[in-house]
This record gives C-alpha cells, structure tokens and sequence, in this order.
C-alpha cells in the first residue's frame, strides 16, 4: 500500500472495484484522494438486486470518475451463495460472532473473477493500479479478503498479463481498508467528504424506492455498529418499525434476538 505518491501520480490511472457500498465508496474516495485519474468498474453477477448497481452508477457520477463500466458475469449460474441461490439471507446476527466462520453470504471465488475483470480492465488502459475495498471485517470471514489472496493475486497478475510479462505494468493491487474497522473506514470517508446516503450494504433490501436496507442481514448489522462506533448517525434509509430506528435500539434488538 501507498499512503504518500508523489505529484508526477496526477493523471495516472486506477481501476476501482465499485460496488455502491460502504467500503468500495470510501475505497474510491480514497483513491481518488491519492491522485489517481478512477475507472469504476461494477459487476453485475447474479446478485439479489439491483439497488447496488443504481447505488454505484450514482455515486460513480458524484465522484467524477473518468469512466464508470457496468459489465457483467452470471455467478447465480453456479449459486452456492445466499446472494446468487434460492437460499435466506441470515439474519439478526450478533455483530461480534459475525466473522467468526465463512457464511452462506460468501460468493464462490467471487473476489478472484472480480478482479481478473478488473485486471483486464486495467491492462487496456495501461493501469498498474486496481483498487479493492476489502478489510479486517471481510477477511475474518472470507477467504478471498485475505491479505495472502491478495498478495497471491498481485503476483498472478504479473505474469498473467501481455503488460506485465513485457515488464512495462508492474500491477499493484491496492487495498486501503484491510486493516481498518468499519468505524475507522466511516470517519477516514466522512473526513473525505463522502455522502454515506448514497450507499447501500444491506444484502436484502425491499423493492420499495431505491431500496430500503433490512437492518438485519450481516452487513447491516455490521454497518450499523461502525456507525454507532464512530458516533455518527447512519445515513441509510431502513426499512425498520418506529420504535427501532435508532442504531442502538436495532443493534439491542439483534443481540436479544
Ligand atoms: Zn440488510
């Protein structure tokens, strides 16, 4: 990872996995906040809605991203996920045995397709750079958010690619938040100026609008609790009962629960 570039970086460019979550928005806040010129790239891959595809158009907008590319993969051919399968999303959760094993909510080696697309992005723009928002909460739980996969990945890229054979593209693969909480990845964004409303994380949102988040699955749960923790109050529009529209009360409710 880079924290300090130099100038001559203006104009270089970045491939940004974005999603329209939490962690992809700061990641591309980031990268951007680096000097990167981004090309935004999202994936539609069979996942259970298309709230997180509008999410990532508009924020694309918002940041100004030199190209933002919606492209496509069908991972519900193979299922084997809550998000690509006729399988439940859980929920209620406590927020601290999150993490603890790999969850139904793990995609097959999506994390591997994803960035082979982005690397192929990227060698046609001439990017060394691919920026991917996976962190400590991630890697607790999925194997494809490990530090390891992506030191393996960066490795692969370079002799997996025509530019990096020909050594003129040595591929970096730039993971910002791996090591940070949710509550540190919030306030690291927030002091960048991101506008967390334009997000979404929930992995089962209703159809009303643009998407009502559940408060419920794992990644409300866990975004909730890192707002709570950075002592900000979450954007996001849930689709929750009166009484438990405060963080806390929803985050007591799934620990009784
Ligand atoms: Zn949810």
């Amino acid at each position: 990872m880079k924290h300090h570039l130099p100038d001559t970086l203006n104009g270089r460019r970045a491939v940004v996995l974005l999603s329209g979550g939490l962690d992809s928005t700061t990641t591309l806040a980031l990268a951007q906040a680096e000097g990167f010129e981004t090309y935004a790239l999202t994936i539609r891959y069979g996942q259970r809605h298309e709230h997180e595809i509008e999410a990532a158009r508009r924020i694309a907008s918002a940041f100004g991203v030199a190209k933002h590319l919606v492209t496509q993969v069908d991972l519900r051919a193979f299922g084997g996920s809550a998000l690509t399968d006729d399988i439940d999303v859980p929920k209620d959760a406590v927020a601290d045995a999150i993490g603890g094993e790999i969850p139904i909510t793990y995609v097959p080696a999506r994390n591997t397709i994803f960035l082979s697309m982005a690397l192929a992005w990227a060698e046609v723009l001439e990017a060394a750079d691919i920026f991917l928002g996976v962190n400590a909460l991630d890697y607790s739980g999925y194997p494809d958010c490990r530090p390891e996969f992506v030191a393996a990945f960066e490795n692969l890229a370079r002799l997996a690619t025509k530019a990096g054979v020909e050594g003129s593209i040595q591929t970096e693969i730039h993971t910002p938040l791996i090591e940070l909480s949710k509550a540190e990845i919030i306030t690291r964004g927030l002091e960048l100026g991101v506008d967390y409303s334009m997000t979404i994380s929930c992995y089962d949102p209703s159809d009303e609008g643009e998407g009502l988040a559940c408060g419920r699955c794992d990644a409300c749960v866990l975004r909730r609790k890192g707002f709570e923790d950075a002592g900000v109050v979450d954007p996001a529009r849930y689709a929750m009962e009166d009484g438990l529209k405060t963080v806390g009360d929803g985050l007591r409710r799934s620990r009784t629960i």
